[in-house]
Order: structure tokens, then C-alpha cells, then sequence
């Protein structure tokens, strides 16, 4: 009987983004503080009896052809395990595209890990997230999802456990704005890094301590600096959310999606009100555990 499986493939901010240096081989040296949180794409592989891989999605922006990172983590995958392509995948779009929320990457993450199970290879998490950096920098992370300090390309990972009770997080993005990462990137100049260094030790015993007044004195992403620039809408999005001062905000990863860290859901909702009259798609979340 050809089988389905139906997986949860969930979204990650960033809580700090520090790039350090561009690599000669043209990515960057990075440090970030990445945390899973609850909103999450539906992927549902099938079994086909039709030979390849068919992809479909209900995003209009999302391409379903082999430059899909679904289907280039199932080539991999198929490749690895020598077994021959026959499945149909379609990918349920919760997360925001292009948003900084690591979308592709986790539907990649959550395919890998689902054809595992489909297939009964016992692969480790070690194996798979091997397997995912061979896709992209956030992948393996996303594999195993939780909190993490990611450093070097985001590929050296260290795990933490996420702060208990988890965060409430409110993830606010612009209306019909999208960033390219490679864009941020290229358009990102690393300067001085001493001070950033300090600032960065410290943000992880504020943040897995929850202490948000001392965190909003810390947190940080460079990147900011190229799509607030570029996006005032986003800095915007960034002033209203912060205008209580009761919550943590920051841009995720190139943005343009920012969210906010709250201790609880009334202090959340009364951020969320300050974004009224404004054209932005606003989604109320939560921090998530590890997935293993
Ligand atoms: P990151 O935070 O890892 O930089 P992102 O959240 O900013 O990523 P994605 O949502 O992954 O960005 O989308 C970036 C581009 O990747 C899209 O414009 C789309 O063309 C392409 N793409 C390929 N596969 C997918 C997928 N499964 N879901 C979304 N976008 C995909």
C-alpha cells in the first residue's frame, strides 16, 4: 500500500544576529541566537506510482519546480538512500515567503526527515542535518530545531533548552514585501566587532533566563541596518510593536518580518493594537521545543 505523511515544518526567528566577516568563499561568518517557534508549513508526502518528484503548493510565489528546496532535499535524500523517485509532496504555506523566517529551509528540513521515517532508514539527527547543510545554512538547524547559538556559516551549532514557559511571539510583516537574503548580505558591511562580541556573550543568558528588560537592552541584528534603510515600513512595524515596552523587538533574520518577544498574551495584544491602520499581516505565536 503506497504511503502518506503529514508534518508539521515549522518557522525560526532570530533573537540577535551578529555578522562578523565575509568568507572568501563569499558567504559570511555569522553568530545568531536561533529559536523555533510555533508557526509552522503542512507537508504532505504521498507515494506515487507515477515515477519522479511532483510538487504542489497553495503559494502563488513559491516555485514548484527542482529549484524548490523540497525537491532538491527529496533528489538528495533519493540519491543518498539509492531509491527511485516516485512521490508527490505538497507544501501548505503558513510562513510568510522571503520573510526571514527560514520557510524553505524547514520545509527542506521537515521533507528529510519525514522520508526518513517513510522509507524506516535509520538515520541520526547528525546524519540528517549532514545531509540538510548540503541544501542550505539554516537547515540543519531547523532539523533539529529548539534554541541554538549558530556560528560560522550557521552550520556550528551549539543547543540550548528554549525558556520555559516559552515566550509569546508576535511576528508582524508588511503587506506584499519580500527581502532577498543574498541581497541583506550583499549590502551588509561588517565593521568593528569588540563590542559586539561582549554584547553577544551576554544575550543568551538574558534570553534563556527571560529576562526581557535586560535582553532589550542587548539584542541586535545587523542587518537591520540594510532593510530598515531600504523598508521604512519595516522600521515602522519596528516602532509601533516596541512603543509599549513591554516586549523584545527585533527584525528576523533579512527581515522583513519582525517580531516581538512577550512575556504573556495580554502584554502581546496590547503591542499588537499599536499596529492598527497599518498594512501588515500580524500572526500571535509562540517559542517551541526541540523536535528530536
Ligand atoms: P531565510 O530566513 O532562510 O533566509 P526566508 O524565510 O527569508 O529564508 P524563504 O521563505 O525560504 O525565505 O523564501 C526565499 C525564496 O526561496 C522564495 O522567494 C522562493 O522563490 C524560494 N523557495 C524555494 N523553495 C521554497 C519553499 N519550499 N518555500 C518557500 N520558498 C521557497
Amino acid at each position: 500500500m503506497k504511503k502518506t505523511l503529514i508534518l508539521q515544518a515549522p518557522a525560526k526567528i532570530n533573537v540577535g544576529l551578529w555578522v562578523k566577516s565575509k568568507r572568501p568563499d563569499g558567504y559570511h561568518d555569522l553568530a545568531s541566537i536561533m529559536q523555533t517557534i510555533s508557526l509552522a508549513d503542512i507537508i504532505t508526502i504521498n507515494e506515487s506510482t507515477e515515477h519522479g518528484i511532483r510538487i504542489t503548493c497553495d503559494h502563488p510565489l513559491v516555485p514548484t519546480d527542482s529549484t524548490n528546496l523540497v525537491h532538491r532535499a527529496a533528489t538528495l535524500f533519493l540519491d543518498q538512500m539509492s531509491i527511485v523517485p516516485a512521490l508527490t509532496i505538497h507544501i501548505e504555506k503558513k510562513i510568510p515567503v522571503a520573510a526571514g523566517l527560514a520557510g524553505g529551509s524547514t520545509d527542506a528540513a521537515a521533507v528529510l526527515t519525514g522520508l526518513a521515517r517513510l522509507y524506516d532508514k535509520s538515520l541520526s539527527p547528525a546524519d540528517l542535518m549532514k545531509m540538510g547543510s548540503l541544501i542550505g545554512s539554516d537547515v540543519p538547524f531547523v532539523i533539529h530545531g529548539g534554541l541554538a547559538v549558530a556560528e560560522g556559516r550557521g552550520e556550528k551549532l551549539s543547543f540550548h533548552e528554549p525558556p520555559r514557559p516559552p515566550l509569546v511571539v508576535v511576528i508582524a510583516i508588511p503587506s506584499g514585501v519580500g527581502v532577498s537574503t543574498k541581497w541583506a548580505y550583499e549590502n551588509y558591511h561588517p565593521g568593528n566587532n569588540e563590542a559586539k562580541e561582549r554584547t553577544f556573550n551576554m544575550l543568551l543568558d538574558a534570553y534563556r533566563a527571560r529576562n526581557l528588560d535586560v535582553l532589550r537592552k542587548l539584542v541586535f541584528n545587523d542587518l537591520e541596518s540594510v532593510t530598515l534603510h531600504r523598508y521604512p515600513e519595516v522600521l515602522r512595524i519596528k516602532e509601533r510593536l516596541a512603543a509599549t515596552e513591554e516586549g523584545v523587538v527585533l527584525m528576523s533574520g533579512s527581515g522583513p518580518s519582525v517580531f516581538g518577544l512577550f512575556a504573556d498574551k495580554r502584554s502581546a495584544m496590547k503591542a499588537v493594537r499599536t499596529l492598527d491602520g497599518l498594512p501588515v499581516d500580524v500572526f500571535i505565536e509562540h517559542t517551541a521545543k526541540k523536535h528530536f
